[in-house]
């Protein structure tokens, strides 16, 4: 009993890929998985000593380039599959805002949008699916945010993909599930990083008093629930959103 409790979640053995890794949720993701056990490649876009920072840490692999773009995308996923074994586990983390009501919204802010949050998904979904498929294992989670369920002014862009994510995490796990590859979705509520800090006070004051839990999430709240869903003892979960928000998406 105390043996199957200290390896829960274990991730012993397995490689995991994660984009966005170098700062915010990602960076907690990175940190956790590799505390269970995994070899993690910590993927980002500029912030490259935050990265090495983080891939040093946890003698992990610190791996550059725009998953928006589908060459970089294939690039990365082959990168890390060359230096650290093929994937067990893909974390499609990586993602950025560019909020605006949609009548002041650029065709940049929508394109980059899309590219960073959606498009890239499923670039790296498409690259890691046939090793996967191959190899009859596999487990894929993605970020999706309880925007993507709920909608909020001045994110239509964001929105649409987080939205978007799910519709991806819902059709692969039906395309993959019979070999053996999961497919789940994470998504989380306010959780205090770079992307949420210029929130107002007023904002803040009222996702708290709309948060049963009373308290804003930490990204390491996120990164627990990631872990799980890599897991085997996640086995029998695929097609799942798991809301990591304190209650304020019910
Ligand atoms: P941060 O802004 O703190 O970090 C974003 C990460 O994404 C950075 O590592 C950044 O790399 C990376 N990134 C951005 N663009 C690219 C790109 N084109 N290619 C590769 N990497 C890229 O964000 P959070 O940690 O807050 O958010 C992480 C995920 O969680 C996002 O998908 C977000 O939508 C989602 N989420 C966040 C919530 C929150 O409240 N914070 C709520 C719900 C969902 P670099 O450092 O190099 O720029």
């Amino acid at each position: 009993m105390t043996d199957r409790a200290a390896d829960f979640a274990s991730l012993e053995g397995k490689t995991a890929l994660v984009t966005g890794g170098s700062r915010g949720i990602g960076a907690a993701v990175a940190r956790e998985l590799a505390a269970a056990g995994a070899r993690v490649a910590v993927n980002y876009r500029s912030s490259a000593s935050a990265a090495e920072a983080i891939a040093s840490e946890i003698g992990g692999l610190a791996v550059a380039g725009n998953v928006g773009d589908p060459e970089e995308a294939r690039g990365i996923v082959e990168r890390v599959e060359s230096e650290l074994g093929d994937l067990d586990i893909l974390v499609n983390n990586a993602g950025i805002t560019r909020d605006t009501l949609i009548a002041r919204m650029s065709d940049e802010d929508w394109d980059e949008v899309i590219a960073t949050n959606l498009s890239a998904a499923f670039y790296t979904c498409r690259a890691v699916s046939r090793k996967m498929l191959r190899r009859r294992s596999g487990a894929i989670v993605n970020m999706t945010s309880f925007v993507g369920l709920h909608g909020n002014p001045g994110q239509a862009n964001y929105a649409a993909t987080k939205a978007g994510l799910i519709g991806l995490t819902k059709t692969l796990a039906k395309e993959l599930g019979n070999r053996g590859v999961r497919v789940n979705a994470v998504a989380p509520g306010y959780i205090t990083t770079d992307i949420t800090s210029g929130l107002s006070e007023e904002i803040r004051d009222f996702l708290l008093s709309a948060t049963p839990l009373g308290r804003l999430g930490e990204p390491e709240d996120v990164a627990r629930a990631v872990r799980f869903l890599s897991s085997d003892e996640a086995a029998f979960i695929t097609g799942e959103v798991l809301l990591v928000d304190g209650g304020l998406g019910m």
